[in-house]
């Protein structure tokens, strides 16, 4: 997707602050933290929302948890994190390709 501002993260045309990267996944800090531990865990494959998940999709997309709780780890936030996916505009999701919040390192880390 040309314009796609994850796309670009993900080619490298924007930057970011990579945390983990391999084939499928990208994971990396949110430039607009909501809590003291806020990063974001993306497919390389473009998906817009989660209503957009197929089945051929359901390993990539459960590898996001598991890069993620263990990137949380990393980060001594494993006894409590958020994890947070929006659908839609109405959820508040502002880039429509797919990616998982995981925020921690405060109580009830929230809202989005
Ligand atoms: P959402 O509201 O679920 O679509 O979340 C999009 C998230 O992407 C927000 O938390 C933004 O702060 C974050 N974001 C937007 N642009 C960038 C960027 N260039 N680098 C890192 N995070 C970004
Ligand atoms: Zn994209």
């Amino acid at each position: 997707m040309t314009d796609c501002i994850f796309c670009k993260i993900i080619t490298g045309e924007i930057p970011s602050k990579k945390i983990y990267e391999d084939d499928d996944v990208l994971a990396f800090w949110d430039i607009s933290p909501q809590a003291p531990v806020h990063f974001l865990v993306i497919p390389k494959k473009h998906i817009p929302r989660p209503v957009d998940i197929t089945e051929v999709e359901e390993q990539l997309t459960g590898k996001l948890l598991r890069i993620g709780g263990q990137i949380a780890q990393e980060n001594g936030v494993e006894d409590g994190f958020r994890v947070v996916f929006n659908n839609g505009a109405k959820a508040g999701q502002v880039v429509f390709h797919l990616h998982m919040h995981i925020l921690g390192g405060k109580d009830r880390p929230w809202p989005m």
